[in-house]
């Protein structure tokens, strides 16, 4: 029997090499994963980087899928979609050609070495919380909040819209 499609957020980002056509390529690939279907994604974001001040601003988007890879198959083929587009780990917060994080998969609470649900810092950021308010203003995330909710405590953060 076939796996129920799950619903899940992936946000994405990136700050060299062409950061919004890095993006958008990106909407692409992720359209074309097996089991996996693009159902919607947010306007592109411009977003002051976080942590290490010494680098390009980044731009950001969420998107919104559906699928039949496991948690871990998906993140696996997200990892694959960074490697294709060169990105380096350098360090936590060095500049990225494309870095795909998983939000939210269904209403799934997780932790093990590999894998964190929800994304562990996105109730902090509004770069992630803004456009995910485009797409699903409802969104619920566990443990933490509504989308709404948490992107109000962080009003401070400056984001343009592109
Ligand atoms: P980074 O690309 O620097 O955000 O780190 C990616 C690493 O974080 C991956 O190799 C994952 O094993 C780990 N990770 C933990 N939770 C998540 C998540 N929700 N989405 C994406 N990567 C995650």
């Amino acid at each position: 029997m076939s796996k129920k499609p799950s619903r899940v957020f992936i946000a994405l980002g990136s700050n060299l090499e062409n950061p919004v056509s890095q993006i958008q390529q990106a909407f692409d690939e992720l359209e074309q994963l097996p089991g996996i279907c693009l159902i919607n994604h947010s306007s592109l974001y411009k977003s002051a980087p976080v942590g290490r001040l010494d680098q390009p601003d980044f731009i950001n988007a969420v998107a919104w899928i559906e699928t039949t890879l496991a948690p871990h198959d998906l993140l696996n083929a997200l990892l694959g979609i960074e490697h294709r587009h060169g990105r380096v780990r350098e360090s936590l917060n060095a500049p990225r050609t494309l870095d795909l994080d998983i939000l939210m998969y269904d209403d799934l609470e997780w932790l093990d070495e590999k894998l964190t649900l929800p994304h562990p810092r996105m109730s902090q950021r509004a770069f992630v919380l803004k456009p995910l308010m485009e797409i699903a203003p409802d969104c619920h995330v566990p443990g933490y909040g509504h989308v709404a909710q948490l992107l109000s405590l962080c009003y401070e953060q400056k984001l343009e819209q592109l």
